[in-house]
C-alpha cells in the first residue's frame, strides 16, 4: 500500500536535476524525448515551478517520485530511497523532540543543582565535624546546651547519607532530594 504523503512532509530533490542525472536532456523549452513511449520528437514537458512533468504523447505525468518509480520500475518506497529522500519530522516528531529536549534540560539543571547542593552539604558536614572535634578536644569550650550538641552531631550521619545518596543516585533519586529541598 502506498501511504499518501502530505505536501511539505518530504523534501523532494529537484526534478530537473534528477532528469539530468538520468541522462534525460531537456531542450530550451524544457521538453525531452519521453522515455515512456517511443518518442521521435520531444513530447515530455517539464514544469520547473510545479516540479511536475507531462507527456503530450503518452499522457504520463507526475512528480519526481512518480517519474523515478516509472523510469526505474520501483515501488514508492524504492523510489524514495533511490532519490535519497528522508521524511521530515512530523509535528508528533517535533513534540517528541521537544519532550526529549525538556528532559535533557531538566537533567542538566538537576545535575548542576546536585553539584551545588552536594558542595553545600559537604561544607556543612566539614563544619559539623570541626565543631565535633573541637568539643571532643575541649568539652568546656562553649556553654552550649549539651542537647544542642547532640542534635548538631545527629545531623552528621544524615548529611553523610544524603551526600552518598546523591553521589550514587540516579535521576529519580536526585528529583526526590530536590523536591524535598524545595518543599
Ligand atoms: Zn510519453
Amino acid at each position: 500500500m502506498i501511504l499518501p504523503i502530505a505536501k511539505g512532509e518530504i523534501d523532494k530533490p529537484d526534478l530537473l536535476t534528477v532528469l539530468a542525472a538520468e541522462g534525460i536532456n531537456l531542450n530550451r523549452n524544457n521538453m525531452a524525448r519521453c522515455p515512456f513511449h517511443d518518442d521521435r520528437t520531444p513530447s515530455l514537458k517539464v514544469f520547473p515551478d510545479s516540479q511536475t512533468f507531462h507527456c503530450f504523447g503518452c499522457g504520463k505525468h507526475g512528480d519526481v517520485i512518480s517519474f523515478i518509480r516509472e523510469y526505474k520500475s520501483l515501488s514508492f518506497k524504492g523510489a524514495i530511497s533511490y532519490l535519497g529522500i528522508e521524511s521530515k519530522p512530523t509535528p508528533d516528531g517535533h513534540k517528541r523532540q521537544d519532550a526529549l529536549r525538556r528532559k535533557k534540560n531538566l537533567r542538566g539543571f538537576l545535575f548542576k543543582w546536585r553539584r551545588r547542593y552536594q558542595n553545600a552539604l559537604i561544607d556543612r558536614l566539614r563544619e559539623l565535624e570541626n565543631i565535633d572535634s573541637e568539643i571532643r578536644n575541649n568539652p568546656m569550650v562553649d556553654g552550649a546546651d549539651p542537647w544542642d550538641r547532640v542534635s548538631l552531631m545527629a545531623e552528621i550521619p544524615h548529611l553523610e547519607w544524603k551526600i552518598e545518596l546523591m553521589q550514587s543516585g540516579d535521576l529519580e533519586t536526585i528529583i526526590d532530594i530536590y523536591e524535598d529541598f524545595v518543599r
